[in-house]
């Protein structure tokens, strides 16, 4: 056992320490020490000729061995043959350290870390396999980069020389992942990753470029030069030539030519580009005219035309650029593969995985098969494919998302799946605070893309250990409670889920992790960093107490709690910079979201309940069922599907939001009734808030009050209305449909 210690840099250079016991492994390379009881005879060894990236990697490989050892290595570009030297970079290095390397056949990223008599070479492919090299032998000595400011440095006075020759490439050749730490390029650096929308530059060994991003139909062919004079290159979309919100007309040969005129020109600009991307734009609206349609019925996909298109434009491109690739996408209307169409060999598939089960992996859930069927059907016919994956909740960034078990074990299924590239997409703002754990799912991802072998659980409790010190237990326990809350099959929640999606945020859950973070923080609280980091951590259980209570559930935050919970929140989005909780304006506004909270009404959760009744031809809004003229608890009627129907009560307590889907299928399709009896001692105008999935009709002593036929999801106050209450009893009825997904209402006192 030795004693590590880490250092814990934040932007005022304040450094605090902490100890840490580490079992070091003592036995690599056996006897022959690089730095020796803080001193040594080597010299690092970069020829005038060597690119960029590896002069500075000879600079990395300086400064942390000089941190580790406190020893400081010089560097040289001449030496003679008595001098014990670490090449760094193939140029100059001397014969007998290469031999028997084809220097050419190093991938761009690939590396070897060798030894021969005393003398260490750390080479690889141009433009950053040398590189990777230098961070890889680091990482090996202990060293890791966790987050922009923790960073561990082991402290030792004496280092050997690796015991193996090591020869080594990442498994993805593109990897990329949106989360706040890995927007900033020193960590992406250290942590290797080649991302294309914030690039490293080339002195510090560049990145995977692709341009444009995504999305790029209307840049290259575009509405706006030419819809006016040639509609007919736009897509037919019922019946009209459509110049916005839709695609091109991929058969129309004049759209080729513009294209392929396109591409040459983003070549000729974009030399840090090695990837160019021929690809729909979001959403639909494919070509529906004659051509495109002959086309897309043979080959039994809209991916037809598609690759039809792209294969004319890749091949024209080979012939003058040969190392160049074309991208694009299999994503909503194309995801199925054509049936005789083959991507030509420099043409890359970006897959997109969304929509299916964000609770289980991707072999152990049946949610998954038809993307999987659709990976193997790509795979058959296609050489290049590059994931697209989604791992945030993008309706509420800050919920907890226990989707661990996708992340440590979904980069490996690709990388064994054939998959060249992997773009993890997080919480997409750069300044949003990354979403729940986004320094820990930022790590563990770029981790898992270098190597997807690795223990991903292993990596989490390392990150944890590390990053969170003496609170690490709690955050752990917190983590293991969460992703045994969604391990049963029935757990189903997708990338756009509600606070009560997959049921897996139970008062008790909330209330133990509450528990657990105050644990947390009491251990930080001498610690101003580690309590930042702690809190920030925090931050999911602290949304999602207010937002339960912003819908009624008392019993995940009492009113007298609420105000210093909320002020806690604020300060901690305030001290993280962030500026966004979704992407989208409305959703991911805070301060609308603070603002429901502080002016949360008084939600009536209990009711009785009736029905489903027939909405088969979608006009059970509007049909009258014997609950609009009757209120008989005893009495059965005739409901959907000539099932016999009868009044219920329900009670939620833990939200102001009745949940039909609870009490109904949600596949039921039908209309539901609730009733409720309010009592007041005087004639009263009273204000209500009421929301609806989906539509909504509501009467007040049988008269109607709201009529609003709707497809949406509830949230509270959607329709605000003063009603005239009598002195005694007084009756509400409210209506409900259903077309499939959620369905329930909110109805609130606002006064
Ligand atoms: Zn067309
Ligand atoms: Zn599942």
């Amino acid at each position: 056992m030795k004693t590590m210690l880490k250092y814990v840099q934040n932007n005022v250079a304040l450094i605090v320490t902490f100890l840490l016991l580490t079992i070091i492994n003592t036995g690599c390379s056996g006897d022959q020490p690089l730095i020796e009881n803080g001193e040594s005879q080597y010299k690092i060894f970069v020829s005038e000729s060597a690119i960029p990236s590896e002069k500075y990697a000879a600079r990395e490989l300086q400064k942390y061995l000089n941190e580790i050892t406190e020893f400081k290595l010089p560097i040289v570009n001449t030496y003679d043959s008595k001098t014990k030297l670490i090449y760094i970079g193939f140029a100059d290095a001397p014969k007998e350290l290469l031999a028997g390397l084809n220097k050419e056949a190093f991938g761009n990223e690939e590396f070897i870390i060798r030894i021969v008599e005393g003398s260490l070479l750390i080479a690889g492919g141009k433009s950053r396999g040398t590189l990777y090299g230098v961070l890889g032998f680091l990482s090996d000595l202990g060293c890791r980069w966790y987050t922009r400011e923790v960073i561990e440095i082991p402290q030792k006075n004496t280092i050997y020389l690796p015991a193996e020759e090591v020869r080594e490439k990442p498994a993805f050749e593109y990897r990329e992942t949106w989360y706040k730490e890995a927007y900033d390029t020193e960590w992406a650096v250290h942590n290797r990753l080649n991302p294309s929308t914030v690039p490293i530059p080339d002195s510090l060994g560049g990145s995977y470029i692709s341009y444009p991003f995504v999305h790029t139909f209307y840049r290259l062919v575009s509405p706006d030069k030419y819809f006016a004079n040639h509609p007919e290159y736009f897509s037919m979309v019922d019946g009209e030539r459509k110049g916005h919100e839709a695609q091109l007309c991929l058969t129309n040969p004049e759209v080729v030519k513009i294209s392929i005129q396109t591409v040459f020109n983003w070549i000729e600009e974009h030399p840090e580009a090695s990837v160019f991307s021929v690809d729909q734009n979001d959403g639909y609206g494919y070509c529906e005219c004659e051509e495109c349609k002959k086309l897309d019925d043979a080959e039994g996909s809209h991916s037809g035309t598609l690759i039809n298109f792209v294969n004319q434009i890749a091949d024209t491109v080979a012939k003058i650029y040969p190392d160049i690739k074309l991208q694009t996408l299999a994503y909503v209307y194309t995801e199925v593969p054509p049936k005789t169409l083959r991507p030509a060999d420099n043409v890359t598939i970006r897959m997109c995985h969304y929509n299916y089960c964000s609770a289980h992996p991707i072999g152990e859930c049946s949610s998954h098969i038809p993307f999987v069927e659709r990976l193997e059907a790509w795979d058959k016919i296609s050489k290049r494919i590059t994931i697209w994956d989604y791992f945030t909740d993008y309706a509420r960034y800050l919920l907890p998302y226990p989707n661990f078990e996708r992340m440590v074990n979904d980069v490996r299924f690709y990388a064994e799946n054939g998959c060249v590239g992997l773009f993890a997409q997080g919480s997409n703002v750069y300044d949003n605070g990354g979403g729940e754990l986004g320094e820990l799912r930022a790590w563990v991802f770029a981790q898992l893309m270098w190597n997807p072998w690795q223990d991903g659980w292993e990596l989490i409790d390392e990150f944890v250990e590390n990053v969170y010190g003496p609170s690490a237990p709690y955050i752990r326990e917190y983590i293991e409670m969460m992703h045994n809350q969604v391990k049963p099959d029935s757990v189903y929640f997708t990338i756009f889920a509600e606070p009560t999606d997959g049921g897996y945020l139970t008062p008790e859950v909330v209330q133990k992790a509450e528990a657990l973070f105050t644990k947390a923080e009491e251990t930080a609280v001498d610690n101003p960093a580690l309590l930042k980091r702690v809190e920030l951590a925090h931050l999911p259980i602290l949304y999602s107490r207010l937002y339960f209570y912003s819908t009624g559930g008392r019993v995940f935050l009492s009113k007298e709690e609420m105000p210093e919970v909320l002020r806690k929140f604020e300060r901690i989005i305030a001290e993280n910079k962030i500026s966004s909780m979704a992407e989208g304006k409305e959703i991911g506004d805070i301060s609308a979201f603070i603002e429901r909270i502080k002016s949360a009404p008084n939600f009536i959760s209990d009711w009785w309940i009736i029905g489903p009744f027939d909405n088969s031809n979608e006009n059970g809004l509007s049909t009258i069922y014997p609950p609009e003229n009757e209120f008989e608890v005893n009495k059965t009627y005739e409901g959907n599907e000539s099932q016999k129907v009868k009044w219920k009560s329900y009670h939620n307590q833990e939200s102001g939001y009745i949940d039909l889907t609870k009490i109904f299928h949600p596949s039921e399709n039908g209309v539901v009734y609730a009733s409720r009896n309010f009592k007041m001692d005087e004639d009263k105008s009273v204000k209500i808030g009421v929301g609806s999935n989906d539509g909504v009709r509501m009467w007040l002593n049988g008269k109607l009050v709201l009529d609003h036929k709707v497809l949406r999801k509830a949230e509270p106050n959607q329709e605000i209305l003063t009603l005239p209450f009598k002195k005694g009893d007084n009756t509400v009825l409210i209506k409900i449909d259903q077309f499939g997904g959620g369905w329930g209402f909110y109805f609130s006192l606002l006064d």
